[in-house]
Parts: structure tokens; C-alpha cells; sequence
């Protein structure tokens, strides 16, 4: 090689500001280096193929375009070739030696007054300083390069500090090598051992294992007579199948995929495969798994959908790309247009991503929609599956409340065995009937069984079963399904009469039972004010004495448990004891009162129908050793 005169440049007072806070304090993870040399790289032979589609003599017949990684153990250099497009003189000046970008003076100064690393590196990822993240690692970077279509190759080397020389160089092939001298290999400096070939494999296969070029690596092995071979390996498998057209991959490949990233041994219940064209492109790979994963309802889950900039791996997890109710969802997520560097707190921020998020989001409850119209049976598995978490959604993302809406299947009263859509449930609906009804509870049977319920099975209205501890919150919180009010049957006034308004017989009657009990009523709401804020007669009851309804806003007693069990200070909601003014013992009770109000039996009594009708519901007894022995003495007083 022959070489002209060395030339010394000063970098700009930016890049070297920039260059030292690179360098010294932010990244916590170095091993990133490597990524951003593979993907410039990668982007070198990118740009020389699409050049050559006009000018073909740029590539010779036959070039074989990849990148190769060499390590030289006693020199201590790792080095990173490529046979892209390679730079100029003026490139080099230019790309290297400048960060020629648009509020850099700006994003200094920010850094300068951040107090942490995290947020530093954060502002520096909006950045992408990814070359001169080289010197996190090197105390010395040789660059070599020789622009396609020119003679003259040109040398650059700096130790990152204030300059960098530069020379013509006879003699280089095309493309680019960028030689890195290490530091010695330092834990306490986060300094892994670079020369390793496990190391740079591992840290390939990472963040570069879908780069669409061959990452190829020398290898050296001595057998036991000491003659040395040398092995070519490719690091990366180069199969982004979510870079390729939907029609070229076979649902094997698909199923694959899904394993790889997902560690799920049975196929995916759904694929989503989609590209994004126009100001922000995207390739979203995604899959519905066809089983929970035992961790989806803990508090630490996270989402599985990991984003990639063209091809290299950026993170796990991307919780910004997808709403935390659809955290089932298996992926990868390609964007094209940010930044390597780019951080959680960015994207969360980041009004395109956002756009990508309700884009995803409409894809995938799209997806669940048309299985649920097209294969009822995967529809009801995915449902099971994820249902606890889709109703999430119902309470986190309003706007697609009404697609998600028509996703529930809920138990309900007209079938043991089925569950019923809220669409199936309106087409059912009694004539005059106006409002969903539903209750909420522990169980099945305790639902079922619960005395709220005796009207609305006397008068033949279905009823929908709710047990998640979720429902207690959505179902408080959606007001209505296709015009329909959603109405627990545990709260507010009911009023089942068959009877039209206005028929005379009906009022009077009613007219009459409220004048019998009009001293029993106040008495009662006096006698129990420390349980509830009213006694009253019942519509919804045929066969209890007495249930317990909340005001229509109210808090249900399960979710005011949810509360308490996650820690919240909560003053207890009082709600309404109602009797059944048919019942024997109601007759009974006011008959008494009529007859002697200051009879001590009947503050007895009136807790215990308060604390049955508690037990009905399921509740909790505020003071079961009280309660058994104020039954046990009545019980001994009747025989
Ligand atoms: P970015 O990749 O975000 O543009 P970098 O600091 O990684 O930022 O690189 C700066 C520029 O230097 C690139 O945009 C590219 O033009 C040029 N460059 C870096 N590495 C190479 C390479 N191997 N081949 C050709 N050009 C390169
Ligand atoms: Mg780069």
C-alpha cells in the first residue's frame, strides 16, 4: 500500500463534547458497539446494492456482499469489514468527523443539566451517536474505506480525544473496515473481553442475528499435531420473516418463529403479519398465543413484543407498541426510522409510536373479532385464555370499548353450559325489557343462588354471570352495549312489575304495603345504622326475607375487598337492607312492632335477617361469634 501525507483535523467543539459523554459516562451497556458497527455495515451494503441498480458496474459479477468480523488476539484489534458503498475523502469529514445533525447544541445542553446517567442516556438515544460508541471500548479506531466507483482509498484514525488524521491510501478494496484497538478487559468497567469468540457470538446472535447480510467470522483451531485451520462461520441466521412478503412464508416458518421468540411449544391461535408504508415504516410480526402463560396476571408481567430498527434488536418488552391488556401478545415490531439508541421513556412519548400502538391495537382485536365470526371454537379458546385480560381493556382503552364489547362472553342464566356474547344477549332480550342485567360474585353458585336473583328468575329475565374479579370494575364502568344500559342486579330500585304504569289495582296495592310498614321501616333503618343507610321493601325478592343492594353508583362488597387486599385506606360503604314484605317473617316482625315497639326481641331479629342476608350474598359477617350466639339463644327460646 502506498500512503500520502498524513493530514491532523480537529473534530468539531460538539462531536467532541458529545464524543466524551459517549465515551466516559453513558452507556451502561457497551456491548452495543458492536450492533452499531454491524448496522452501519449493514446500511453500507444496503446502499451499494440499491446504487448499483443503476449503475451496474459498481458491482462486480459475483461480489459477495457480507461483513466479516477478525479478531487479532496478539494485536488486541477486533475489526469489522464490510464491501458496501464505502466513503469518500469528503465522507469521511463529513460523516465521521462532524455530527453535522440539528440541535446538537440543544441536546448538550439538556445533557448538561440531566442529573443521571439514565436520563443523559435517554437524550442521548434520541440521538444516535452510533459509530463513536467504537471508542467505548477502543482506545484507538482505525477506519479504512474506499468508496464504490473510485480509485483512491482514504485512511482515518483517532483515539477519540480532540483530533483525527486522515490519509489517502493506495490499494483498498471497496467498502469499509473499521479496526478497533480494545482496552484490556475490566469488569469494574463494565469492559468485557472482546477478543472472545463466544463473547462476539453471543452479543451477534443478540442484537444482529436478523441483519439481512452474512456476519461472517474467521476462526482459528489447533488440533493436537499443531496444524492450525481456519473456519469461516456465519453468526446471524439472517431470517427476519417478518421483512418478507406474507405469500413467501410458510405457516411452518410462522410456527417456528413463534417458538423461537415466544419458548411456546404449541402453534400460535392467530398470526398477524402487516407492513406499514408511507411517513413511519413498520413490519409487525405478531401471534395470539392458544395458552395463558402462567405469569400473565401477576403484577410484573410485562408485554412480549420486542422492537427491532431495521433488523437489529433494540429491546424486550416493548410496552409502547402494545396496551398492557393485550401483554399476551407475542412479536416483533420493526421500525425503520429511529434511532438505535432510542429508549423506553422515548418511545413512550414518541407521537408515531403512539400511532403504531392503536394501529397494532385495532389489528389484533380485529383479528380476535373475525376468528370469533369464523371459527367460533378457536374464538372461544383464545377467550378463555386471554378474556380476564381483554376485559382489562374494557376499563384502560375507551376507544375501542365498543370492539371489545362485542369480544365478551359471559356466563349468564339462560345456559349452564354456554357462555353468551352481549350481542346473542340483546337478541334475547323480554319485550319492554331495556337494561343488560348482570351480577357479580365469587362464583357461579354463589350468583345463582344469590337471593337478588329470585325475581329475575321468577319473572323469566336472563342474567349475566360475572365471577372475574375484573367484571366488578368494567361492568361498573361501561354504560351501555348497543343502547342498552348495563344494570347490576344488586343495585338501585327494581322494578319487575308486568304491570303497566298506571294500573290501578298494582298501585294500590303497593300504595297499601308501604302505609302497613310505615313504623317497622324507620324503626328498622334506626335499629341497624350502623350496617346500612336504609331499610326498604323489595321488588326483586319471592322466596327470601331480605337482601342487601347497593345505590346505583355504589362500590360492590367485592371490589371494596379488592381494594383493601391491595392496601387502600377505604371508609366503608353502607348499603341498603331490602325485605320482602310477603315473607312470614317480615309479617311477623312488623306485626310485633306494631304491637310493642319497645319489645327487646326485635333489635335481635333485625340483625339477624341483616346478617343472613349478608351470608346469602356470600359476605363476610362483621361478627360471626355474635351473630351464632344472638341465632343460637333465639333458636333455644322457640322449642
Ligand atoms: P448513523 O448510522 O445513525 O447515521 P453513525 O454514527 O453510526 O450514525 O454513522 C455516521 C455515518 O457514517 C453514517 O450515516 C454513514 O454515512 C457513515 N458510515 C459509518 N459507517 C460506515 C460504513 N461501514 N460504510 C459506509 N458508511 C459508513
Ligand atoms: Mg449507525
Amino acid at each position: 500500500m502506498g500512503s500520502s501525507s498524513v493530514e491532523t483535523l480537529e473534530y468539531q467543539a460538539e462531536t467532541r463534547q458529545l464524543m466524551r459523554l459517549v465515551i466516559h459516562s453513558i452507556y451502561s451497556n457497551k456491548d452495543i458497539f458492536l450492533r452499531e458497527l454491524i448496522s452501519n455495515a449493514s446500511d453500507a451494503l444496503d446502499k451499494l446494492r440499491l446504487e448499483s441498480l443503476t449503475d451496474s458496474s459498481l458491482v462486480e459479477d459475483g461480489t459477495d456482499l457480507h461483513i466479516s468480523l477478525e479478531v487479532d488476539k496478539d494485536a488486541r484489534t477486533l475489526t469489522v469489514t464490510d464491501n458496501g458503498i464505502g466513503m469518500s475523502r469528503d465522507d469521511l469529514v463529513d460523516l465521521i468527523g462532524t455530527i453535522a445533525k440539528s440541535g446538537t447544541a440543544d441536546l448538550l445542553a439538556k445533557i448538561k443539566e440531566s442529573k443521571d446517567a439514565a436520563t443523559a442516556e435517554n437524550l442521548i438515544g434520541q440521538f444516535g451517536v452510533g459509530f463513536y460508541s467504537a471508542f467505548m471500548v477502543a482506545d484507538k479506531v482505525t477506519l479504512r474505506t474506499r468508496r464504490a466507483g473510485t480509485d483512491s482509498g482514504t485512511e482515518w484514525e483517532s483515539d477519540g480525544e480532540g483530533a483525527y488524521t486522515i490519509q489517502a491510501v493506495d490499494g483498498l478494496p471497496v467498502g469499509t473496515s473499521v479496526t478497533l484497538h480494545l482496552k484490556a478487559a475490566d469488569s469494574e468497567d463494565g469492559l468485557a473481553d472482546y477478543l472472545s469468540e463466544s463473547k462476539i457470538r453471543q452479543i451477534v446472535k443478540h442484537y444482529s442475528d436478523f441483519i439481512r447480510w452474512p456476519i461472517r467470522m474467521t476462526t482459528e483451531h489447533t488440533d493436537a499435531e499443531g496444524a492450525t485451520t481456519r473456519d469461516i462461520d456465519t453468526l446471524n441466521s439472517m431470517k427476519a420473516l417478518w421483512a418478507r412478503p406474507r405469500t413467501e412464508v410458510t405457516e411452518d416458518e410462522y410456527r417456528e418463529f413463534y417458538q423461537q421468540i415466544s419458548h411456546d411449544w404449541l402453534a400460535p391461535a392467530e398470526t398477524i403479519h402487516m407492513r406499514a408504508e408511507g411517513t413511519f415504516e413498520y413490519e409487525a410480526l405478531l401471534f395470539i398465543p392458544s395458552q395463558t402463560p402462567f405469569d400473565l396476571y401477576t403484577r410484573e408481567t410485562k408485554g412480549g413484543v420486542q422492537l427491532y430498527v431495521k433488523r437489529v434488536f433494540i429491546m424486550d418488552d416493548c410496552e409502547a407498541l402494545m396496551p398492557n391488556y393485550l401483554r399476551f401478545v407475542k412479536g416483533v415490531v420493526d421500525a425503520h426510522d429511529l434511532s438505535l439508541n432510542v429508549s423506553r421513556e422515548i418511545l413512550q412519548q414518541d407521537r408515531q409510536i403512539r400511532g403504531v400502538r392503536r394501529r397494532l391495537t385495532k389489528k389484533v382485536l380485529g383479528a380476535i373479532k373475525d376468528m370469533q365470526s369464523k371459527d367460533a371454537e378457536r374464538y372461544a379458546n383464545v377467550w378463555a385464555q386471554f378474556g380476564r385480560a381483554l376485559k382489562e381493556g374494557l376499563i384502560e382503552d375507551t376507544d375501542n370499548a365498543e370492539t371489545l364489547l362485542e369480544l365478551v362472553s359471559a356466563a349468564s342464566t339462560q345456559d349452564a353450559e354456554k357462555t353468551t356474547t352481549l350481542r346473542e344477549y340483546v337478541e334475547r332480550m323480554k319485550d319492554g325489557q331495556d337494561a343488560i342485567y348482570y351480577l357479580t360474585g365469587e362464583t357461579r353458585a354463589m350468583v345463582e343462588n344469590s337471593p337478588h336473583m329470585e325475581a329475575f328468575a321468577a319473572k323469566g329475565y336472563e342474567v349475566l354471570i360475572l365471577t372475574d374479579p375484573v367484571d366488578e370494575v368494567w361492568a361498573d364502568q361501561v354504560p351501555d352495549f348497543d343502547g342498552h344500559r348495563l344494570q347490576s342486579i344488586a343495585k338501585g330500585q327494581v322494578d319487575l312489575d308486568d304491570s303497566a304504569a298506571g294500573d290501578k289495582e298494582a298501585d294500590a296495592d303497593k300504595a297499601q304495603r308501604e302505609q302497613d310498614f310505615a313504623a317497622l321501616l324507620p324503626w328498622l333503618t334506626t335499629a341497624l345504622s350502623e350496617q346500612v343507610k336504609e331499610v326498604r321493601l323489595s321488588s326483586r325478592l319471592t322466596t327470601s326475607a331480605a337482601c342487601i343492594v347497593g345505590d346505583a353508583h355504589d362500590m360492590t362488597p367485592t371490589l371494596e375487598k379488592m381494594y383493601r387486599a391491595m392496601g387502600q385506606q377505604l371508609s366503608t360503604v353502607k348499603r341498603i337492607l331490602e325485605l320482602n314484605a310477603a315473607h312470614p317473617l317480615i309479617t311477623t316482625l312488623r306485626t310485633a312492632h306494631d304491637a310493642d315497639p319497645a319489645n327487646p326481641a326485635l333489635a335481635e331479629i333485625a340483625e339477624l335477617i341483616y346478617g343472613s342476608a349478608l351470608l346469602a350474598e356470600g359476605g363476610d359477617l362483621p361478627d360471626p361469634a355474635r351473630f351464632t350466639r344472638l341465632l343460637t339463644d333465639r333458636l333455644t327460646s322457640t322449642l
